[in-house]
């Protein structure tokens, strides 16, 4: 069975897509996807011997080595331009989603929908999309297993940016979407964070040298965050 975050990804995959599933691991999403869409074809990329093979078994078990294919390698680099039009990216920190979209750039120019799932940061993949004309469609917040999860999906080009200018930095905080509707896990999410960012203050306060900058950078951010939760 696969995971509630997982089999949510997986809802966002267009019916019949051809799709590459980079840092895949076991390879339980391609198959997964693969056995309920007898359309959908995938290729799935790993940069570690071990977990390339652990998807190598996974394919070899439901028998999808014709529709799903691992690939090993960093990165977007194990595609060519123009064989993929969805990527997904899910379960690492978001600055190396990030770096993993800036390298691969040369090679999106086909990729309609980028679906990512960071682990933390997910600012900075927001960020990349804001400057590479994804527009973000979708975006849901889970918990599952004591862990709370982002999904951002985007769209190359599609006409309604969720973006408004003055608000522009607390969207990409927050995710323009999640902020519309502030689900009761959203809320807990932020709660925490509130919690470490006071911390982190306090630290940053009492330390010898002080960095004035980078406390007023996050005393403004702790604003944003007390202001989302009034
Ligand atoms: N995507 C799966 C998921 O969400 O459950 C697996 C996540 S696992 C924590 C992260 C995987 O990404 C690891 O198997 C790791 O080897 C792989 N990885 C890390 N950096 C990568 C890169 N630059 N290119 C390809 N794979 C990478």
């Amino acid at each position: 069975k696969l995971s509630k975050r997982l089999s949510t990804v997986a809802t966002f995959i267009t019916k019949g897509a051809t799709f590459a599933d980079i840092g895949s691991d076991h390879a339980y999403l391609p198959c997964y996807v693969c056995l309920y869409d007898s359309k959908a074809q995938a290729i799935a990329g790993e940069v570690k011997e071990g977990p390339f093979k652990s998807a190598l078994e996974t394919i070899n078990k439901y028998d999808l080595s014709t529709r799903v294919e691992i690939r090993l390698g960093d990165g977007l680099e194990i595609i060519q331009n123009g064989e993929v039009n969805l990527l997904v990216i899910t379960g690492m920190g978001g600055s190396l989603i990030r770096s993993i979209l800036e390298d691969g750039k040369s090679r999106l120019s086909c990729v309609q929908r980028i679906i990512v799932q960071p682990n933390v940061n997910e600012r900075n993949v927001r960020e990349w999309f804001y400057k590479n004309n994804y527009t973000i469609t979708c975006e849901e917040i889970l918990e599952e297993s004591g862990h709370i999860y982002e999904i951002i999906v985007a769209d190359r080009q599609a006409d309604k940016s969720p973006y408004k200018k003055d608000l522009l930095q607390q969207q990409l905080l927050f995710g323009p979407l999640l902020l519309e509707h502030k689900t009761e896990i959203f809320i807990k999410k932020w709660n925490n964070e509130l919690s470490k960012r006071i911390r982190v203050i306090d630290e940053m306060k009492k330390a010898k040298e002080q960095n004035q900058d980078k406390i007023s950078d996050f005393e403004k951010e702790l604003s944003w965050v007390q202001e989302v939760l009034k």
